[in-house]
């Protein structure tokens, strides 16, 4: 059952804060619970829980929070059909959906038990000691991953489940030993409050500490920035829009203790056209492309909002096909009304510049909230003059560059922010030919793609999703797949420390039978 209060550790409290209820974009009415936004007091509470149980949390064995982690799991599939539902009234998303990002949480959550239970993940590194060493002795020095404290979790409007309360962040500082608040999204405060109970069940059975989790509700932007800047906080878990992912990173800066914010925000993921793919393949492209900018109503992170290529007939072919492959596809749902204005508006102001042309844009009226698909087109030196034209406009829209030749090709891409990834549609000869290119593509994205579309994350540990600012505010991590984990832990070395005293990935006798890098050799031997 739905209450619309804040969990503060295993403890439903709401104690008068504003009251404010979800969408059904569908219907295009508000649903029934009403959500009580924390309090001052209760983001304190939670905070301060947290970081009493980080004490307890951070030294529980990798076995048992793997059993807290699939235990979440379990409970998440054990809300059965109510989650399903509320998803769907919460966000307008299709049931199939659903399913299959709930499939998605709960293999996020098992793979990163499994990391657990395997246990190398800690990086532990032994350098043995030299006490005959000249003209010094060495000492006995060995350094492995310990947990960086409470984090603060914020998710996504277009994940209710995959990136947002128990999604990838939360899913990765609890393995890291690090206890989590979430600021529930209040798009999808619903599906946030039942994963929370299946979360505390899941941490009641699994005999973990009060506190290892809560769940905070706010509608605005205020419970958030408390969250960051709360002085026992000592990292963020950011998925979103560039504009919250940067005013949480700069609070953050700004605090005395500045806090590391992990911020994954939106990207326009460029896609290059070579001449040699769009003769062979165009038709298959048009179609392809027309179905991933489309997919989820344009609104994935990794939707192919630019497409580059260099002027030729065959680029004019795939333009017309694209333009009409897009039209074919029936408008589907937003999330919320606001992300329909805020499509809307950013729409008009992207194909109002000057320089455009829009090709395509869907003719007929639509229910309310379902958003008309629009494709536009710029030159190359229009595209160079203009920034404005390379924010992201969240929802089916994505515009074609026609660059003069390679050079402004090459060019395009070396003014482009960071990127989360990166498409090169191509014959496998045209990558030799346009080495720069690719190269200068490299340099921008965290992705790159050969023959495919970016839509579509494989959840796995050779995934890398993040990118150069601003698709993250930090290129060096991973927001998907088990290295996600090294985002909340920090390296720790202990010098000739009692064999007995340290803790069981560092022991002699590797009790935990993990990989190790002893004198520099990987090795699972004991010392
Ligand atoms: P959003 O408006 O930025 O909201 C995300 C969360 O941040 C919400 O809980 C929101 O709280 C909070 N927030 C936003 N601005 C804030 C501020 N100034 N201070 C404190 N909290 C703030 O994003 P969204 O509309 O939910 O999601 C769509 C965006 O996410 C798109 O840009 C998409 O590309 C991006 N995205 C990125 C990834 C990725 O992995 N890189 C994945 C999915 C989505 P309030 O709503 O209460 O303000």
């Amino acid at each position: 059952m739905i209450t619309g209060k804040n969990y503060i550790g295993n403890r439903q409290s709401a104690e008068g804060g504003k009251v404010y209820r979800t969408f059904n974009p569908q219907l295009n009415i508000e649903n029934e619970t009403g959500f009580t936004e924390a309090t001052s007091n209760e983001i304190d509470a939670a905070v301060t829980l947290a970081s009493k149980a980080f004490e307890t949390y951070k030294n529980i064995s990798g076995i048992k929070k793997a059993e807290f982690l699939n235990t979440i799991a379990e409970e998440i599939l054990a809300l059965g059909d109510i989650l399903i539902q509320t998803y769907c009234v919460e966000s307008g998303l299709p049931e199939g959906r659903a399913i299959g990002e709930r499939g998605r949480t709960i293999g996020q959550l098992k793979s990163f038990a499994d990391a657990l239970v395997e246990g190398s993940w800690v990086e532990a590194t032994i350098d043995t000691a030299q006490p005959e060493r000249q003209p010094m002795p060495k000492s006995d020095i060995r350094k492995m991953l310990i947990p960086i404290g409470p984090v603060v979790v914020f998710g996504a409007s277009n994940f209710p489940l995959a990136f947002s309360t128990a999604g990838g962040d939360t899913a990765s500082a609890l393995a890291s030993g690090c206890p989590v608040i979430v600021k529930s999204h209040p798009m999808h405060s619903g599906t946030g409050e039942l994963v929370s109970s299946a979360i505390i069940k899941a941490a009641q059975k699994a005999g973990m500490p009060d506190g290892v989790f809560s769940n905070l509700n706010g509608s605005g932007i205020e419970v958030g920035q408390q969250l960051v800047k709360h002085p026992k906080v000592k990292a963020v878990g950011f998925t979103g829009s560039y504009k919250g992912g940067k005013a949480l990173f700069d609070l953050a800066a700004q605090r005395d203790e500045p806090i590391p914010v992990f911020a994954e925000m939106g990207s326009i993921n460029p896609v290059v056209l070579l001449p040699e793919a769009l003769k062979t393949k165009g038709d298959t492209l048009a179609k392809t492309y027309a179905g991933s900018i489309s997919l989820g109503t344009g609104q994935f992170c990794t939707k192919p909002g630019l497409l580059l290529g260099i002027k030729s007939d065959a680029l004019s072919g795939f333009i017309q096909n694209l333009s009409e492959e897009i039209l074919k596809i029936e408008p589907t749902c937003m999330l919320h009304p606001n992300i329909y204005e805020t499509y809307n508006s950013n729409k008009k102001k992207a194909i109002s510049q000057h320089g455009i042309e829009v090709l395509a844009d869907y003719p007929s009226d639509t229910k309310p909230n379902h958003a008309k698909q629009t494709v536009a087109t710029v030159k190359g030196d229009v595209f160079l003059k203009n920034t404005s034209l390379h924010q992201e406009v969240f929802g089916p829209y994505s515009i074609v560059v026609q660059c003069e030749n390679e050079n402004q090709l090459e060019k395009v891409i070396l003014n482009l922010e960071g990127q989360l990834t990166g498409t090169i549609m191509a014959d496998e000869n045209e990558i030799t030919r346009y080495s720069k290119v690719i190269a200068a593509l490299q340099n921008k994205v965290g992705r790159i793609i050969f023959n495919g579309v970016p839509t579509g994350v494989e959840v796995c540990p050779s995934m890398m999703h993040g990118g150069p600012f601003p698709a993250s505010t930090d290129s060096r991590f991973t927001a998907i797949g088990v290295h996600a984990i090294k985002r909340w832990v920090r390296p720790f070395s202990y010098q000739d420390w009692p064999n007995k005293l340290l803790p069981e990935a560092l022991k002699n006798e590797n009790p935990l039978g993990i990989n190790r890098y002893i004198d520099g050799i990987q090795t699972k031997n004991k010392l």
